[in-house]
């Protein structure tokens, strides 16, 4: 209990102190000099202002608005805490226009808006577009999410992107290719069990689909059980992933699976489940904070599973910041209208690779370790790797000139590749 108080108090002076809140705007231009201040205010301000009257697209020659991104929530679904408002989701916003910042040099406007309705909040983020480059929507529940992120990316002509959504679906497919290859299994062929239904869990199995994960081998779970055929209660997304196999439990469904994921709550999965399954069983617990099974426990209950957590104190940790930063990167460096199905799998590709690559001695240091090589406890980068910036971006550009949403191709990718080192 102490413990925890101590990392409460020290979570709370870190961002009170030394001034409220975790991000600030930095001006880009001098402004020591009167004349400094004629360019960048009247009446000097007045000659980019004519240009992009002229011309809308020279906003990016004049503007921030090329490297902005708007962070934006209704609060709805704040991590694992729920429904607790757009003032609350306010350090979740910060905390992610901080990582932007650090590991892709992207700017942000973390936006908190006051409304449930998605007519409302779809309304505002289309009027506030102009401002930015990207749109990262956050944390906002399902199933409202889906309906906000398909009708923002329908009308807007800049990329949109529900992290929740994609980003835990990018990284842990990732992660899924590198374990079926060190289990020596096809994804055509594993059974897989989902515990959670909801936006992680959903989008997580339509991409780990387009890898080859048949429907006919998917069981998923929610709060009242097997998502069933004979269900009335499933939504559109839902009904999808529905068996017409009978399951009494969980512990049912897991006998003989291959892959357990979890996107659903922690602690719910014991030892004698996991030791059910089939010979190297991939379990992706990945409840926050609390996973689905302790990592202790499922790694002593057999040797031979390969596993992963959404923790950070654990090897193989299913991190979001290692797809969103440098997804937007690469899609903002090329102009891209969207982030398409080709840009995600871009980067799923490019950072199951990365995880095969021999691993720089500093990022070693980074995480006190001796020698990360791939294997099942190094089955996807460490966010700490300074080489995702010059690997994930080029090739999330490179499928967004491939697919023909790149409004500005890059064509010199030595230079670009020093631009992302800048
Ligand atoms: P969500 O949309 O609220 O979905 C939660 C799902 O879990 C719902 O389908 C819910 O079912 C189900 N559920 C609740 N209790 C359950 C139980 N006892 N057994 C089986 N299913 C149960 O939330 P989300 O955004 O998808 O996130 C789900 C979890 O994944 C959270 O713990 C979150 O922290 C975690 N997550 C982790 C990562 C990561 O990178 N590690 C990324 C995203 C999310 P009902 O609809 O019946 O309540
Ligand atoms: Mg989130």
């Amino acid at each position: 209990m102490k413990k925890h108080n101590n990392k409460r108090r020290e979570a709370l002076v870190y961002h009170a102190k030394p001034q409220p809140g975790k991000i600030a705007v930095v001006p880009t231009k001098k402004y020591a000099t009167q004349r400094d201040l004629a360019l960048a205010y009247s009446p000097g301000v007045a000659e980019p202002c004519l240009e992009i009257a002229k011309d809308v697209e020279n906003v990016y020659k004049y503007t921030a608005k090329g490297n902005l991104v708007a962070v934006i929530s209704n609060g709805t679904a704040v991590l694992g805490l729920g429904d607790i408002g757009a003032e609350a989701s306010k350090p979740v916003m910060e905390g992610k226009g901080l990582l932007f910042k650090i590991f892709a040099g992207i700017d942000v406007f973390d936006i908190e808006v006051g409304t449930k309705d998605v007519d409302a909040f779809v309304e505002t983020v289309k009027n506030i577009a102009p401002t930015f480059g990207g749109i990262n929507l956050e944390d906002i529940a399902a199933p409202e999410a889906f309906e906000i992120e398909r009708r923002l990316k329908e009308e807007l002509d800049i990329p949109v992107m529900h992290d929740d959504q994609h980003g835990t679906a990018i990284i842990s497919a990732a992660a899924l290719l590198n374990a079926l290859e060190i289990a020596e299994k096809k994804i055509e062929d594993v059974h897989v069990v989902v515990s959670g239904a909801g936006s992680a869990a959903i989008s997580c199995m339509n991409l780990y689909q387009l890898l080859g994960v048949k429907l006919s081998n998917v069981v998923m779970f929610d709060s009242e059980g097997v998502l069933h055929k004979e269900r009335k209660d499933l939504s559109p997304e839902q009904v999808k992933f529905a068996t017409k196999r009978h399951y009494k439990n969980l512990a049912e469904a897991m006998k003989n699976a291959d892959v357990f994921l979890g996107l659903s709550v922690g602690n719910i999965v014991d030892a004698a489940m996991l030791q059910s399954m089939n010979k190297k069983p991939i379990v992706f617990a990945m409840a926050n904070p609390t996973p689905e099974i302790d990592y202790n426990t499922a790694i002593a209950s057999r040797e031979d599973i390969i596993m992963a957590t959404g923790r950070s104190d654990h090897p193989n940790q299913v991190n979001n910041v290692l797809g969103f930063p440098f997804i937007f990167r690469g899609a903002l460096d090329v102009r891209a209208t969207s982030i398409n199905e080709e840009m995600k799998m871009a980067a799923v590709k490019a950072l199951a690779q990365l995880a095969k690559e021999p691993v720089p001695e500093q990022v070693n240091i980074a995480y006190g370790e001796t020698r990360l090589t791939f294997g099942k406890d190094y089955i996807i980068p460490k966010p700490f790797d300074p080489r995702l910036i010059t690997t994930i971006p080029p090739a999330v550009a490179q499928a967004a000139m491939d697919s023909g949403v790149a409004l500005r191709p890059i064509t010199d990718w030595q230079r670009y590749e020093g631009e992302l080192l800048d």
